[in-house]
């Protein structure tokens, strides 16, 4: 059969951050399929490890020739089987032994050679012949937080949607005008603003939450009349690296303000009715399904609010979030659970229960396009990448290239 696998190569690659990740190569033998894996900063708890001890160099000296001795000769079609051989080979409950990473490189890399042993890209293999639907690119605008430096804004995020976009191009440079357009802002707040970028390539800016917020505002109001594309703004507030359990409040250094959960709750539901906000990711702590439940329960009908750290792509934390009606969407990072079928067990749950999949790059990346792949194949409608930069525009293009394969594209739906 074509898709039997006859090697598997695994080698140690640069990150975007200029850390070692990996990347893998399965070989059949008349096709080939490569991944890499990303790495997070601010990850949630209940991540999968990302690698053994020894990092990237023990896997490739001491763990690559067993791993591809149990690989060879199955067959890359079976994924599900051999995402399950991965987790008996690392023997571990968060993959530690031999890294989450190296797991889902391979997943992926398999998928990627099953899909090209039809002579077929990796999102019709995943998706069908019928999918059609590209999703909105949820653009990375502003950094603050761990995803930039010290004098930056707390909330770590500051994304927009171009949801008013009729196809993936008007989408994608829709959200780069946007990037444009808030350096001018920046530096009418902030005359030492030097240009700097953060991990994800939006800006850095030496300015306040609130002055970050109403610039992002100004800037989606402004560019979407320009363009006529109606354009709004995001919030990834990832709290659990602004909750400091000690003294059970939200820290936010740059303002000097600190919120216990109520305090929060009303902070963030302002904020979704003043801004008229689309989206916002993790404003509570990774362990607080109830703060999540109670701002759905007030805003869940007019902004997605999302489980990044809260869900980490874990179908059985989902469960609890759709039990305790915590969130109305999930980030999806094959990295967090390591593993395609396991990624894809996720995205599945969520579609059952009205759940928004959302597929997302991490702030340390590679020009890895595999997601872009993935968001088409699950019909997720939203893509998180950067607007800028080599390694979040290789997914970018790779949906205008996807766009253009598709025989009757459009965009997603909510
Ligand atoms: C995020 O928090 O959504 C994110 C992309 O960051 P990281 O990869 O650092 O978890
Ligand atoms: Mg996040």
């Amino acid at each position: 059969m074509n898709s039997i696998i006859e090697d598997v190569q695994v080698r140690k690659i640069l990150d975007s951050r200029g850390n070692p990740t990996i990347e893998v190569d399965v070989l059949t033998w008349n096709s080939s399929g490569r991944a890499a894996a990303p790495s997070g900063a601010s990850t949630g708890s209940r991540e999968v490890v990302s690698f053994p001890d020894g990092g990237v160099d023990t896997v490739v000296s001491e763990m690559e020739d067993f791993i591809a001795s149990e690989l060879i000769g199955m067959d890359a079609e079976d994924i599900a089987t051999i995402d399950e051989v991965l987790k008996e080979i690392d023997g571990t409950d968060n993959l530690s032994a031999i890294g989450g990473n190296t797991t889902v490189a391979i997943s992926m890399a398999v998928a990627k050679a099953a899909a090209s042993s039809y002579n077929m890209p990796l999102y019709k293999y995943i998706g069908g012949n019928l999918i059609n639907e590209l999703p909105f690119p949820l653009g990375n605008m502003m950094n603050g937080g761990a995803h930039a430096g010290i004098n930056a804004p707390d909330i770590q995020e500051f994304l927009v949607v171009p949801t008013g976009a009729t196809n993936i191009g008007d989408a994608i440079f829709a959200n780069a005008s946007v990037h444009k357009k808030l350096k001018e802002l920046i530096q009418v707040k902030d005359s030492n603003f030097t240009g700097g970028k953060g991990d994800e390539g939006g800006w850095i800016p030496n300015i306040s939450n609130i002055d970050a917020l109403e610039i992002q505002a100004q800037a989606c109001e402004e560019v979407g009349d320009e363009l006529g594309i109606e354009i709004k703004p995001s919030l990834d507030m990832a709290a659990s690296e602004l909750w400091d359990s000690n003294k059970q409040k939200y820290v936010y250094s740059q303002d000097g303000i600190e919120r216990d959960t109520g305090d929060q709750i009303d902070f963030v539901k302002d904020i979704i009715e003043t801004y008229n906000m689309f989206y916002v990711e993790d404003p509570f702590d990774e362990s607080d399904f109830d703060g999540f439940a109670q701002l759905t329960a007030k805003v869940g009908n007019k902004c997605l609010i999302c489980g990044d750290d809260l869900f980490v792509t874990n179908k059985e934390i989902l469960a609890k979030g759709i039990e305790m009606k915590a969130a109305n969407a999930i980030i999806i990072k094959p990295n967090q659970i390591g593993s395609l079928s396991e990624t894809y067990a996720t995205v599945k749950l969520a579609k059952e229960n009205d759940i928004v999949p959302v597929v997302s790059h991490r702030s340390g990346e590679t020009t890895d396009e595999t997601i872009a792949h993935l968001a088409v194949g699950f019909g997720s409608p939203l893509i998180k990448t950067g607007a800028i930069g080599g390694e979040r525009i290789a997914k970018l293009n790779e949906l205008i290239r996807i766009e253009e394969e598709l025989p009757n594209p459009k965009m997603g739906s909510f």
